[in-house]
């Protein structure tokens, strides 16, 4: 196997259109290529500068995901710290976790950013949305969004080959002229559902704002959650209503 390390988006482009496979740290992809065979070329982003971003408002396809620190999100950075093992988190890849993995612990905490993502095509760079990405699995290059005002992530604790921890994220966005979004999503087993609900500013928030906003999202597609997960889930948003 020939490994690839694109150095610009054209070499990276190249690549992709002689057929090389993406690949991050390897974690998932390794045995699979052991069992099954190798490909003629992958090909690692971990030289290309747009796919190792890390700051406001963005977080590269190649970043380590113990790399993940406050410089983005508290939810995300949360989501990051709570994948795998140490040594899992010291090779796998954002890329690798979202695109890849079937657990994908960082994507609720990407739901509730709004994120956007940038993807590489044969044709060249577009921005789209995560559904597409989940769906059509391109070259992710990086994650982008607009910084919240406080985000918040929390992953019960599960056994490795056990059933899918419960994972719950939730981030509040200034929408301008005083009006405040909270965005919510849900990891329960592997479905994940994402909603949002217009809320009071943290500082604004009367006691009974939790609750009107509980409300609202219980007249969306969450209504059907198990309780467990609404409890998980209303904790985590009275928490960050309250505290901002
Ligand atoms: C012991 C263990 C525990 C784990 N626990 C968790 C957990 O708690 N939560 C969780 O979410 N995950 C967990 N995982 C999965 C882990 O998140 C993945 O192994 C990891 O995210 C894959 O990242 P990688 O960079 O190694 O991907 P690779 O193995 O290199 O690639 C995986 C797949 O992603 C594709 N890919 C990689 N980068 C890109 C890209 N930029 N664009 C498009 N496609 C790409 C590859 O082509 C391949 O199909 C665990 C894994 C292990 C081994």
């Amino acid at each position: 196997m020939l490994l690839r390390l694109p150095r610009s988006l054209s070499e990276a482009q190249e690549c992709l259109n002689q057929g090389a496979v993406p690949i991050g740290g390897a974690t998932l992809v390794w045995a699979h290529w052991q069992r099954d065979g190798f490909p003629e070329q992958a090909m690692s982003l971990r030289e290309l500068p747009e796919a190792n971003v890390i700051g406001r408002g963005a977080l590269g396809a190649a970043v380590v995901l113990h790399r993940i620190d406050d410089r983005v999100p508290e939810a995300l950075r949360r989501a990051a710290a709570a994948v795998g093992t140490g040594a899992v988190r010291r090779t796998a890849t954002v890329g690798g976790n979202l695109v890849g993995s079937t657990l994908r612990c960082l994507l609720p905490a990407a739901l509730v950013l709004d994120a956007r993502a940038t993807v590489l095509e044969s044709d060249g760079v577009r921005e789209t949305d995560l559904a597409e990405v989940l769906a059509k699995r391109p070259l992710l290059l990086s994650l982008h969004w607009s910084e919240p005002v406080a985000s918040r992530y929390r992953k019960q604790p599960g056994e490795a080959g056990g059933p899918v921890p419960l994972a719950v994220a939730a981030a509040l966005h200034d929408e301008g002229g005083g009006r405040t979004r909270l965005r919510v999503a849900v990891r329960d087993g592997h479905d994940v559902l994402s909603e949002s609900a217009l809320c009071p500013a943290p500082a604004a928030a009367p006691a009974d704002g939790a609750e009107d906003t509980l409300r609202a999202l219980r007249r969306t597609a969450l209504r059907d959650l198990p309780a467990p997960a609404w409890e998980e889930l209303a904790h985590l948003v009275t928490g960050l209503l309250r505290t901002g």
